[in-house]
């Protein structure tokens, strides 16, 4: 099977690439390279630096390759820069998106895995979060997702949308960087190593066992494993949305104790004020994706920070 990846070259995407390809898949990966890293990708996945914006760049990749079926990860992924920008937000991860279906209907490609996110959930009304709970994002990350879920909705594409909960981890010798860095489990490895003096708790005072925020970690191979399923269920005609999550929540304080015990190094710890938009509490409720893919979550919150520390503490920069 011949799979299109766009931002294939990113976190969540080059790990997904890397596991296509030991599954004996054919990659095309479609990528600008603005967030993303050639070095993070297998030698036989064939590279297209291309802009979603570009019809004539969609077109030559799907003129030049038999395309079975799109793994979409291409998009923006900022809550903070999402209220700041949020038209960037609904010029890449809505218009480029619809510019994809396009080019797809005209090449008659009807499968897509598509990239979504819990933040489409927006504040928790119940806990853990199932797929039917409303969808209010509270922010414009997790509304241009969510619209674009609904035109996938209304588009005649066979869809299948994952909503990751907190991505974090590394296998394949590749791992996680942003740039700027905003995420909490990279952020408290760098001050492990010495690459920042501290880091900042956002928010000590939410209702949670501990005062600090609670999430649902998730590893990015499961998140890899997760996407090859949904291709299959597609093939068996299956459609819909689904969680990917552990089920299981780890506190800001939680993950900074495992950090500091799996580094073996002190880490310098600042108590700062609520960040805006963080819920105080995200975990799913994995059970669908678990009955409908066959898919259930490996690794757990220990495995993720091994895994992230092993790949941060050997790598220099890129
Ligand atoms: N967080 C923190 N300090 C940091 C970065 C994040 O306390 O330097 C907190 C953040 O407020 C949230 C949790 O860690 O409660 C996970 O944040 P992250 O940005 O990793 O993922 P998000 O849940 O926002 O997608």
């Amino acid at each position: 099977m011949n799979v299109l990846v766009t931002g294939g070259a990113g976190y969540i995407g080059s790990h997904t690439v890397h596991e296509l390809i030991n599954q004996g898949f054919n990659v095309v990966v479609f990528d600008s390279l603005e967030n993303g890293y050639k070095e993070f990708l297998p030698k036989t996945a064939k590279l297209f630096q291309g802009n979603l914006e570009n019809k004539k760049d969609l077109e030559e990749v799907f003129s030049s390759n038999k395309i079975d079926a799109v793994i979409h990860f291409a998009g923006y992924a900022l809550v903070g820069e999402s209220m700041e920008n949020p038209v960037k937000y609904f010029h890449n991860n809505l218009a480029n998106g619809i510019n994809l279906l396009k080019t797809m209907k005209k090449f008659n490609v009807n499968k897509i895995v598509f990239s979504s996110t819990c933040a489409t959930y927006g504040i928790p009304e119940k806990l853990p979060l199932e797929e039917s709970h409303p969808t209010n994002p509270v922010n414009y990350y997790g509304l241009s997702k969510k619209l674009f879920e609904q035109v996938l909705e209304s588009s005649k594409i066979n869809f299948i949308a994952l909503r990751y909960f907190n991505a974090a981890g590394a296998a394949f010798g590749i791992g996680e960087i942003h740039n700027p860095e905003t995420h909490l489990i990279p952020i408290v490895l760098e001050a492990a190593l010495g690459k920042r003096d501290s880091i900042k708790i956002f928010g000590t005072d939410y209702p949670t066992k501990d005062g600090t925020c609670i999430r649902d970690y998730i590893h990015v191979l499961d998140l890899a494993s997760a996407h090859i399923l949904a291709l299959k269920s597609l093939e068996e005609g299956k459609s819909g949305v689904y969680n990917l999550g552990t089920g299981k929540g780890t506190s800001v304080r939680e993950v900074i104790d495992l950090c500091k015990e799996i580094t073996g190094r002190e880490i310098k710890v600042i108590e700062e004020e609520r960040r805006p938009g963080d819920p105080a509490e995200l975990v799913a409720f994995p059970l669908k994706a678990k009955t409908e893919l066959n898919w259930e979550a490996k690794y757990n919150i220990r495995d993720i920070i091994k895994s992230a520390w092993d790949w941060h503490s050997k790598h220099k920069s890129i």
